[in-house]
């Protein structure tokens, strides 16, 4: 059997990630989601266990120095961390796993999976970006422009990514990212056996 697919997919604050993602979800059941651990607080709706593990900055501490983070990083006075063993687990099972994180775990995925396949999700622009974030009404004005102003940033790091998807309509987005996620399913060097097994069946 061959490993899941392991994918990250970034977009700035507002992007469409979790709407896209979980279009992608309702359609593929192989698909795995990678719950990260946060120290921010819960957003009204949001349970521990399913959205986030919301933990104390030092439990997420020890999670660093016990070396169960397969990446983490600070996002505006928070930190964010991916929790090594359910992502090991089910790629070893054939999972495909979707890492939703940003540009600096992004970063660090690359280095320690060099195999997984990168996504960046771009709103059409960056008063849209501004609209869908005012429009989602989840976070403080405050907080809204420290969002934005990272925006820039993170829009700035595409080009460590291996993909771009323009978050126009959900539909077309959720049929971008599809496409990719098969193409990349389809790539030689995923299937290091397939030749052997083919002619030994002849
Ligand atoms: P993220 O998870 O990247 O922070 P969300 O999925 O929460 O972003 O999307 C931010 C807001 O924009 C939400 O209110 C969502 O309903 C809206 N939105 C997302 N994609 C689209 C789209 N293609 N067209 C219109 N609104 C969208
Ligand atoms: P939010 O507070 O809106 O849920 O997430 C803020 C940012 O943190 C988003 O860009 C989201 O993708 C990112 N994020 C969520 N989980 C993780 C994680 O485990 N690691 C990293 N590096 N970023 C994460």
């Amino acid at each position: 059997m061959n490993k899941g697919l392991l994918i990250v997919i970034s977009s700035p604050s507002g992007g469409g990630k979790g709407t896209i993602l979980k279009e992608l979800f309702k359609r593929h059941e192989n698909l795995r989601m990678s719950v990260s651990a946060t120290t921010r607080a819960p957003r009204p709706g949001e349970e521990h266990g399913v959205h986030y593990y919301f933990i104390t900055k030092e439990e997420f501490q020890k999670n660093i120095d016990d070396g169960a983070m397969l990446e983490y990083a600070s996002y505006v006075n928070n930190f964010y961390g991916t929790p090594k063993a359910p992502v090991e687990a089910w790629l070893n099972e054939g999972k495909d796993v979707i890492l939703e994180i940003e540009v600096q775990g992004g970063r660090q995925i690359k280095t320690v999976a060099p195999d997984c396949v990168s996504l960046f999700i771009l709103p059409p622009s960056l008063e849209v970006l501004e609209e869908r974030l005012r429009g989602r009404g989840t976070e403080t004005d405050e907080v809204v422009r420290k969002r934005l102003a990272q925006a820039e940033g993170e829009i700035k790091c595409l080009r460590d990514y291996d993909y771009t998807v323009i978050n126009d309509t959900v539909e077309q987005a959720v049929a971008d990212i599809e496409a990719i996620i098969t193409a990349e399913k389809h790539r030689v060097s995923r299937d290091e056996t397939i030749v052997e097994r083919i002619l030994n069946h002849a």
